[in-house]
C-alpha cells in the first residue's frame, strides 16, 4: 500500500510540472537555465545544490519529503530529470549513469522472445550489448538500413516489439525518417526509440514526430565539457516511463548528484554551443568537399548529402560532427591522425574542443570487419568532433595536416 501511495504521489508532481511548463510556454533557451531549477526552498541558493547524500530522514514511519534512499531519488537528479523531460519537448524525464545505462534500462522494457529492428549503423557500444549481452537473454535483432521504409518492412517478424534508431547516425550521418518511423511502429503497437545524443534536443525532438522514446549519452553534448558520464531517457507515455522508472530503481543504474550537477551546468548553454558547433562544422565540411586529398564528405548540412532535405525538414541545424575519407587509405588515415594540432585524437564527441578519431581502429572496432565494410566504414575514413573554438585555427590545422597525410 505504501509502495503505491508513494508513485502516485510521484507522477502528480511530475504532471504538476510539465503543466506548469506548457502553461508558461517558455523558450528552448529559457527552459534550458530554469526548468526544474527553481532556487533552493531551504537556503535560497540559486543553483541547485548537489545533494551528496544516500539516504533521507523519516520524521516519523512513512512521513518524509517525497525522498528515501537516492537510487530512487534524489533532488539533484530530479532537478536534471525534470530539466531532460522539457528540452525533448516530454512528459516524463529519467538520468542514468552513463547512455549504455540508459540504453540497456530502456531495453529492460523487453522479454525474452523479443524481436527489434535496429539502424544498422547504430552506436557501436549499442550494437555491442545488444549482440554480446542482450541476445544471451533471448532478445533478438536484426540490423537493416533504416533510411528506407522499405527494409523495416521487410525484417518485420511476428515476434517484432520495438523498433531502434538512431539519427544522424555515427559514424556516416545517415538520417532516419523519425515520422515514417513511428507510423510504422504505431501501426504495428511497436516501441519506437531514438537515440538523439547526436542531434540533441536543441537541433532535433524525436517524440514531437510520434517517437515513443528518446534516449541521450548526456556525456556528449548535453554535459558538453568532456568532463562528466551520463545518460538520459525522455517519453511521453506514461505506461514506459512508470517500467522504465521501475527498472532505474530495480537495477540500479543511476548517475550520483555530482555527475547531474554537471549536465545541468552544461545544459545551461547548450543552445549557445550547439549554434557555435553547427557554424564551424559547416565551414569545415566545406573546405574539406573542396580539398583534394578528400574523397568524400559526410555531413546532413551540404546540399551534397543524399538526405539533405530530410534534414532541413525533421531537424532544426545540423550538428557538429562531420566524417571524411582520406586519399590513401590506412596510411594517409594515420599521418593525419599524427598531424592534427588542435583535433586531439581522442574518443567521444560534443565537448567545447575538437576531437579526431580513426571509427575503424577506435569507436567502430566492436563491429565486424565485414560489417565495418558493408556500412562504409572503410579505413580511411576519419571522423571529427567540431569544437567551438576559432574557425580559422580549426581549418589551418586541417589543412596543414591534410598536406602531409600522403607524404612519408
Ligand atoms: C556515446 C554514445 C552512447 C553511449 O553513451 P555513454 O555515455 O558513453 O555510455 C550512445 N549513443 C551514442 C550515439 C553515443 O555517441
Amino acid at each position: 500500500m505504501q509502495e503505491h501511495g508513494r508513485k502516485i504521489l510521484t507522477i502528480s508532481f511530475m504532471t504538476i510540472k510539465t503543466a506548469a511548463v506548457k502553461e508558461k510556454n517558455w523558450k528552448f533557451e529559457t527552459r534550458a537555465i530554469h526548468e526544474g531549477q527553481e532556487p533552493d526552498p531551504t537556503t535560497g541558493a540559486v543553483i541547485v545544490p548537489i545533494y551528496q547524500t544516500s539516504t533521507y530522514v523519516q520524521e516519523e514511519l512513512g512521513k518524509h519529503k517525497g525522498y528515501e534512499y537516492s537510487r530512487t531519488g534524489n533532488p539533484t537528479r530530479k532537478a536534471l530529470e525534470t530539466s531532460l523531460a522539457s528540452l525533448e519537448n516530454g512528459d516524463f524525464g529519467l538520468a542514468f549513469a552513463s547512455g549504455m545505462a540508459a540504453t540497456s534500462t530502456v531495453m529492460n522494457l523487453f522479454e525474452q522472445g523479443d524481436h527489434l529492428i535496429v539502424t544498422d549503423d547504430v552506436y557501436g557500444g549499442t550494437f555491442r550489448l545488444f549482440e554480446r549481452v542482450l541476445k544471451k537473454y533471448g532478445l533478438s535483432f536484426t540490423f537493416c538500413d533504416t533510411r528506407e521504409i522499405s527494409n523495416v518492412e521487410k525484417a518485420l517478424q511476428k515476434n517484432t516489439k520495438g523498433i531502434w534508431t538512431e539519427t544522424p547516425t555515427n559514424p556516416l550521418l545517415k538520417l532516419v525518417d523519425l515520422k515514417k518511423i513511428a507510423e510504422f511502429a504505431k501501426e504495428r503497437h511497436l516501441i519506437s526509440i531514438c537515440d538523439n545524443t547526436f542531434a540533441t534536443p536543441y537541433f532535433q525532438n524525436p517524440l514531437d514526430f510520434g517517437i515513443d522514446i528518446a534516449t541521450h549519452s548526456t556525456t556528449k553534448y548535453l554535459g558538453g565539457h568532456s568532463d562528466v558520464v551520463g545518460g538520459g531517457v525522455v517519453t511521453n507515455r506514461s505506461d514506459l516511463y512508470e517500467t522504465i522508472k521501475f527498472h532505474q530503481n530495480a537495477v540500479g543504474g543511476i548517475p550520483g548528484p555530482f555527475d547531474c550537477w554537471l549536465v545541468l551546468r552544461g545544459i545551461k548553454t547548450l543552445a549557445l554551443r550547439m549554434n557555435r558547433h553547427e557554424n564551424n562544422a559547416l565551414k569545415i565540411a566545406e573546405m574539406l568537399e573542396n580539398h583534394p586529398e578528400v574523397l568524400k564528405v559526410h555531413y546532413p548540412g551540404l546540399k551534397s548529402h543524399p538526405q539533405h532535405d530530410l534534414a532541413k525538414k525533421q531537424m532544426r541545424g545540423f550538428g557538429g560532427m562531420v566524417s571524411f575519407e582520406v586519399k590513401g587509405g590506412l596510411e594517409a588515415a594515420k599521418n593525419l591522425l599524427k598531424n592534427t594540432k588542435l583535433f586531439s585524437l581522442a574518443e567521444s564527441l560534443g565537448g567545447v574542443e575538437s576531437l579526431i578519431e580513426h571509427p575503424a581502429s577506435m569507436t567502430h572496432a566492436s563491429l565486424p570487419q565485414e560489417t565495418r565494410e558493408k556500412l562504409g566504414i572503410s579505413d580511411g575514413l576519419i571522423r571529427i568532433s567540431v569544437g567551438i573554438e576559432d574557425v580559422e585555427d580549426l581549418i589551418g590545422d586541417l589543412k596543414t595536416a591534410l598536406e602531409q597525410a600522403r607524404r612519408k
